[in-house]
């Protein structure tokens, strides 16, 4: 089977490329290569490309025959979307639905959606199931609930299968060590806190400690990259299973604190680093940790991986990457 993965040159993607290959799907990697990169694009052949370059994406989907996209390549800094709202707008919604045409025109209707968290807003319900209130705060949040409202009425009107997959905080590295997170800029806590324990950053901000949190700080669930990937085979098999389109949170359902997860770090590395307690970040909920009891019994998906896992794959691959 033919996998288009776009975005596969990012984090997330490239993880679910070297799943893929494994499992004997045939994989075409498409990205632009604006955040991602060449030497995470092994598992598949890479084609160099813009989802929004309607052309390029007609000729791959008539030389390769594709069977079903995963689309990952958004753009993903919440303050950058706030600062610059029509890049996220462009990229994140109109270059998607233009994904989403070739693919009909190409008589291709299934798809798997990389969404996030970040389209509950402020929940008021923790650990938060899929039917939370969608009330996003920020353009990026935004532009991935319109987007799975679009993939919604695709599916009504065209026969469009999809499955949309909201990660909570996905984290951790490649267990075999060839793959990883490598974001620039990072603005994501855990390769920051790694950084600290290299002695590449001099301190590590925490950004709020008047939460109402045991300690303080914001509880967040981490998930495993690699639990992610399993996700998104899973999703593929229940749609050539020719199930309906459907939409699933992706976390553990355990909440870790900033403090929690910078202690985890210094234990874990032996390293000692200075910690600096900051102003909170505007638009950071207190607590996101997901209910993902809707995948655990449709898909049948488990995660496997826990924090000490995240931290350890995460280093190993950190430690290779900086030391490039
Ligand atoms: N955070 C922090 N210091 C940093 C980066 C992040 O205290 O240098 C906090 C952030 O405020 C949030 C949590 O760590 O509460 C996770 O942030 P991240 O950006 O990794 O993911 P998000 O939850 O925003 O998707």
């Amino acid at each position: 089977m033919n996998v288009l993965v776009a975005g596969g040159a990012g984090y997330i993607g490239s993880h679910v490329c070297k799943m893929l290959t494994r499992k004997g799907y045939n994989v075409i990697i498409y990205d632009n290569l604006s955040h991602g990169y060449e030497f995470l694009a092994k598992y598949g052949k890479f084609i160099l490309g813009d989802i929004g370059d309607k052309r390029q994406l007609d000729l791959v989907f008539k030389n390769y025959k594709i069977d079903v996209v995963m689309h990952f390549c958004a753009y993903i800094e919440v303050g950058e979307s706030v600062q610059n709202p029509r890049k996220y707008y462009v990229n994140n919604l109109y270059h998607a639905i233009n994904l989403f045409d070739t693919m009909l025109e190409n008589g291709v209707n299934k798809l798997i959606f990389s969404s996030t968290a970040a389209v509950y807003g402020m929940p008021e319900n923790v650990p938060i199931d899929e039917e939370e209130p969608k009330n996003p705060i920020n353009p990026y949040g935004r532009t991935k609930w319109m987007i799975e409202q679009v993939l919604k009425d695709y599916s009504d009107a065209h026969g469009f299968k999809y499955v949309a997959f909201r990660y909570f905080n996905a984290a951790g590295a490649d267990p075999e060590g060839e793959l990883g997170e490598a974001h620039e800029p990072e603005t994501h806590l855990i390769p920051l806190v790694l950084d600290a324990a290299l002695g590449i950053r001099k301190s590590i901000k925490i950004f709020g400690t008047d939460y109402p949190t045991p300690d303080g700080t914001c509880i967040r669930d981490y998930i495993h990259v690699n639990d992610l990937a399993t996700a998104h085979i899973k999703g593929i098999e229940y749609l050539m299973n020719g199930n309906e389109s459907n939409y699933f949170n992706l976390g553990n359902g355990t909440g870790f604190s900033v403090r929690e997860i910078i202690d985890t770090v210094k234990k874990f590395t032996g390293k000692n680093f200075e910690v600096e307690e900051v102003e909170r970040r505007p638009g950071d909920p207190a607590i996101l940790i997901a209910k993902s009891d809707k995948a655990r019994k449709i898909l049948n998906w488990t995660p496997e991986y826990g924090i000490e896992d995240i931290v350890k794959h995460a280093w190993e691959w950190h430690k290779k990457l900086r030391s490039k």
